[in-house]
């Protein structure tokens, strides 16, 4: 600190010097003491401190700053006069030969007045905070850098304390040389001092050193990062604000704003309006910006053909194209004359999940390869969509073979290896058509029979299917309705290598707008339905490549299993066996 004129403030009255001086702290008070006799004066000195303690401060905050706890002793009798710095003794009768101090004075140091002030930072900071219903009147701190500032004022601690240590060891030292020099007993004098105490191992050396590096002294401004740019009360979750900020009573921030004085106060409760109002702008142009994504993502539906195929999802194929239900027994193709096109029903289901949420993110164009066989690279029709197109059930994704109980509870933990020992509709049927064929039955009675087979199995199913889900019901809390349908779409899997949906040709067309660039993946699995009055029902269906009769069409995974006979439990004649 620089005074350009002293001397005209030294020519101020002493009152108000006094009143002067109590806005400066301990440091700055030390240094203009030595610029001027006028500062460099004991008694004045003392009021300021005096002061300091009643006045600027709470009594009750600097109560004990003068005793040796908080000031340290010091052993040397010697008051400096000249140097202010110096430390000097307390309570008791200080003898020396240039100071002449009344017994039982104190002599007040500036250093008093810093230790004071150390002291009245700690225990503002250990004060708790105020109740909630008095928090209105309070003030925010940063609790970081309460922690700083206590980390500081431990090491400072510590640090006195050595310093106290080596001057002792020190005195102790001089007055065994002294003693020795007098013709005494010069090792006894040192074994006598506990100064093997102050040596720190290296460890504790290490340790102090870092603590010490640690500790910077806190930083000015204290509510430096509970500021926001316009400098005021950031915005921050009540989780965060929790953890980054305390509150302090009015006369507890008094003092830490008078010792930091850059800090900036924060009143109340209340934050930042620009803040506010910025974050508000914010959330909105997400807000929007979301509701324009979705827009877009929903664009596809204003098209009724698109529009068609998303709302239809559980049943899998176009509703419109259904020949109405006829009286004709013999008629049993479920859609009408058509072109049509079939895809992976997983590749549905994302693009409905993308249309719906943005899960996901924007799927790759339509592509049936899937179907293609590994062997022939020809398409694969699973007997679920066989089925269908047949008559045999009246649901696209119905499954087929009625599954035993104990089956399907074994599968439950579907783990990958888990052997799930269902029966094949292609190993049974087979068996059992073979056995018709050998009856003598012709290709169309054998159709009839099918027909009127899966009709059975389909009930069949139901029944298995409301039996079962009954256990699981106390293990899971699905819906009944779902663990029928997670329970449909298990035995689907294992019954088709791959399970289909079926769109019009001109849904796929409208479909395959939305991938401008890519005219479908690679493979597009597509069928006609055409009128053929050779067939039972006047309807066949031509397939768009020939499909491989090789390979198995059914689960991939599957694992053959005994074929159980159910022709025999539903009277069918033992013949057929
Ligand atoms: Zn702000
Ligand atoms: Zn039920
Ligand atoms: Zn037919
Ligand atoms: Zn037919
Ligand atoms: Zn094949």
């Amino acid at each position: 600190m620089s005074l350009k004129s002293p001397l005209s403030l030294v020519s101020f009255p002493r009152e108000l010097h006094l009143n002067i001086l109590t806005y400066l702290r301990a440091t700055d008070l030390s240094s203009l003491q030595q610029t001027s006799r006028c500062f460099n004066n004991r008694d004045l000195i003392a009021e300021v401190i005096v002061h300091c303690a009643h006045v600027v401060y709470p009594s009750d905050l600097t109560v004990g700053f003068d005793t040796p706890i908080v000031s340290g002793e010091v052993t040397s009798v010697a008051v400096a006069v000249k140097k202010g710095t110096k430390k000097t003794n307390g309570e008791q009768t200080v003898t020396s030969a240039s100071t002449v101090i009344t017994i039982a004075q104190k002599v007040y140091t500036y250093e008093m007045l810093r230790n004071m002030e150390m002291l009245v930072v700690a225990r503002v900071l250990s004060r708790p905070e105020p109740p909630v219903h008095e928090r209105t009147s309070c003030f925010y701190v940063s609790k970081s850098w309460c922690r700083a500032a206590l980390r500081w004022l431990e090491v400072q601690e510590e640090e006195r304390k050595e310093q106290e240590e080596r001057r002792r060891a020190a005195n102790e030292a001089k007055s065994a040389i002294f003693a020795t020099l007098k013709g005494g007993k010069g090792g006894r004098g040192k074994s006598n001092g506990s100064s093997g105490k102050k040596k720190l191992s290296r460890k504790e050396q290490k340790q102090r050193d870092r603590r010490m590096s640690d500790s910077m002294p806190p930083w000015s401004n204290i509510n430096d990062d509970l500021v926001c740019e316009h400098g005021s009360l950031k915005q921050c979750s009540s989780k965060s604000a929790r953890a980054r900020r305390r509150v302090m009573d009015k006369q507890a921030w008094k003092v830490l704003k008078k010792l930091y004085p850059d800090s900036v106060q924060l009143e109340g409760s209340a934050v930042c309006l620009m803040c506010a109002a910025d974050a508000e702008t914010a959330k909105k142009a997400e807000c929007d910006k979301k509701e324009e994504e979705k827009a877009d993502r929903k664009k596809p539906l204003s098209c009724p053909l698109v529009r068609g195929f998303y709302t239809r999802g559980s049943k899998g194929y176009p509703l419109n194209c259904v020949v109405p239900a006829g009286l004709d027994a013999t008629l049993c193709c479920p859609l009408m004359p058509g072109v049509y096109c079939a895809l992976p029903r997983s590749w549905c289901f994302r693009w409905r999940k993308y249309i719906k949420t943005g899960e996901g993110g924007f799927p790759p164009p339509p592509d049936g390869s899937e179907v293609l066989c590994e062997a022939h690279d020809l398409p694969l029709i699973p007997p679920h969509l066989e089925s269908f197109l047949m008559g045999e059930t009246s649901l696209l994704f119905a499954v087929h073979s009625a599954t035993r109980v104990e089956n399907i509870i074994a599968s439950i933990p579907v783990g990958a290896g888990a052997a799930t020992s269902s029966n094949s509709r292609s190993n049974s049927d087979a068996a059992t058509f073979q056995a018709l064929r050998a009856a003598g039955l012709s290709e169309s009675e054998l159709h009839v029979q099918r027909v009127a087979m899966a009709r059975l199995e389909e009930d069949m199913r139901r029944a298995h299917i409301h039996h079962i889900h009954q256990p699981r019901e106390d293990s899971e809390s699905m819906a009944p309705q779902q663990q029928d349908r997670t329970l449909a779409n298990e035995q689907l899997d294992r019954e088709n290598r791959i399970v289909l949906e079926i769109l019009t040709d001109d849904e796929i067309t409208a479909l395959e707008g939305y991938w401008p660039r890519c005219h479908f993946g690679t493979y597009a699995l597509r069928f006609a339905i055409v009128e053929d009055s050779s067939s039972c029902c006047g309807m066949e269906v031509q397939w768009g490549t020939a499909p491989c009769r090789e390979c198995d069409p059914s689960s991939r995974s599957m694992t053959k299993v005994v074929v159980r006979n159910r022709l025999q439990k539903r009277g069918y004649t033992a013949g057929l066996r």
